[in-house]
């Protein structure tokens, strides 16, 4: 194992542009300087909150975990230098769990076309810097919004992709938990662009079943396994892709409700529908398909790998015509909502976190959040500041 406490991510990378945000990290862009052509790639900062030891760099590894540019260096993040789960933080917890979940996927499944890849790690005062493999292509849903063409074919390349990408994890037993367009990512502009799955921080690997529980934002792809707290399988993230295709050939979520109660009791009884107006026409197939996805029961869902060889899936039998403007019109502007609470969320946990300033109020006031999601922004900063840190939402934003 090849421990390098002098390296350094400056001296490696120039570090850019934002490329986004999520609720416990910043992603740059960064170009490796020691190449000849210019190798670009996506550095996720994963910043500590709230620890007592926050300020003990031993706590994580510095350690080369990959290697960019074709590079591949030998694995090395130890599962024995990290401390024990009931020693750290959350914020801890999640932070390790990511490159545990990566490591895997480096040592096992990289590289694949649908899988983010890992490169590198280095750790300073800042946190823990993740050198992933760049997707400049853009979020999945963004993409299909943007074209001028729509068909269920091209719905079936993305289920295709995510399906592909998810056979390889599960493969390796890893369960992603977190599978959402969101961290659908197309690797460049191109037409023929590869989709990545990506973000695995709240994935879980069979050495370490459950590590950090997360349930945070929204609950729209979340499986009714995990919402009962019941035992979550790689046939929970084939819920999550069942969602996912839902709302790819209809344009909104299977599961609405006025609220998130009301939503968590239709999602756990399976209580959803295809509205005749919507679905007239779409393919047979693909409804039939999306009905076992969204089984209650886990184990009438089919595989990743049963997926692949679905005729829909596979492409045979889905059709080729433009679909309905309307279903297209209803994506961008679920899409669009989406965004904003995304970046509400983001924008949150950065300024409580990292700012700690009383703007939040005005912030949370300028999205347009319902009463639910400001109630689960409230219990997951709590959570989060459970550990060496007393404040609470409510002193932000009342
Ligand atoms: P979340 O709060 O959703 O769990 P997170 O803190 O785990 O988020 P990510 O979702 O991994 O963070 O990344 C945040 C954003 O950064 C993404 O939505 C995406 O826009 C951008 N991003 C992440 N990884 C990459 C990448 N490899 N290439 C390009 N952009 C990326």
């Amino acid at each position: 194992m090849k421990h390098d406490e002098t390296r350094r991510l400056l001296d490696e990378y120039d570090v850019t542009n934002i490329l986004g945000r999520g609720g416990f990290s910043v992603v740059r862009k960064g170009t490796k300087k020691s190449s000849s052509e210019k190798i670009h790639v996506a550095i996720k900062t994963l910043r500590r909150v709230g620890t007592s030891n926050s300020n003990n760099p031993s706590r994580t590894p510095r350690t080369k975990v990959g290697g960019v540019g074709g590079e591949k260096i030998s694995t090395a993040v130890s599962i024995m230098g990290f401390p024990s789960w009931r020693q750290v933080s959350v914020s801890d917890a999640l932070l390790t769990n990511e490159i545990l979940v990566m490591r895997k996927i480096v040592e096992n499944v990289s590289p694949h076309p649908n899988v983010i890849d890992l490169y590198d790690v280095y750790e300073d005062s800042n946190g823990v810097h993740l050198v992933l493999e760049l997707c400049s292509g853009g979020e999945l849903f963004d993409r299909i919004v943007a074209q001028d063409r729509y068909t269920e074919t091209e719905a079936a390349a993305v289920v295709r992709q995510i399906a592909a990408g998810l056979e390889a994890i599960h493969r390796v037993n890893i369960i992603h938990r977190d599978l959402k367009p969101e961290n659908c990512l197309f690797l460049d502009s191109r037409k023929e662009s590869p989709l990545k799955i990506m973000d695995f921080g709240l994935s879980s690997v069979e050495e370490f079943t459950d590590p950090v529980v997360g349930l945070f934002g929204s609950i729209d792809y979340v499986s009714p396994e995990a919402l009962s707290q019941g035992k979550i399988t790689t046939k929970s993230d084939m819920w999550s892709l069942g969602v996912i295709l839902y709302i790819l050939l209809s344009g909104h979520p299977p599961f609405i409700a006025q609220n998130n109660r009301q939503k968590q009791q239709m999602i756990m009884t399976g209580e959803f529908s295809f509205f005749e107006k919507t679905w007239k026409g779409i393919t047979k197939a693909a409804k039939q398909l999306i009905s076992s996805l969204l089984s209650v029961d886990p184990s009438r869902r089919p595989s990743a790998q049963e997926l692949l060889s679905h005729p829909w899936v596979r492409g045979d039998i889905a059709k080729d015509d433009q679909m309905d403007p309307e279903i297209v019109s209803r994506l961008q502007s679920f899409n669009a909502r989406r965004k904003l609470r995304a970046a509400a969320i983001a924008n949150v946990f950065s300024a409580t976190m990292f700012l700690r300033t009383k703007k939040l109020k005005s912030l949370i006031g300028s999205y347009d959040l319902k009463e639910d999601e400001i109630e689960n922004l409230r219990i997951h900063f709590k959570k989060i500041c459970a550990n060496g840190d007393n404040a609470t939402l409510s002193e932000f934003v009342e």
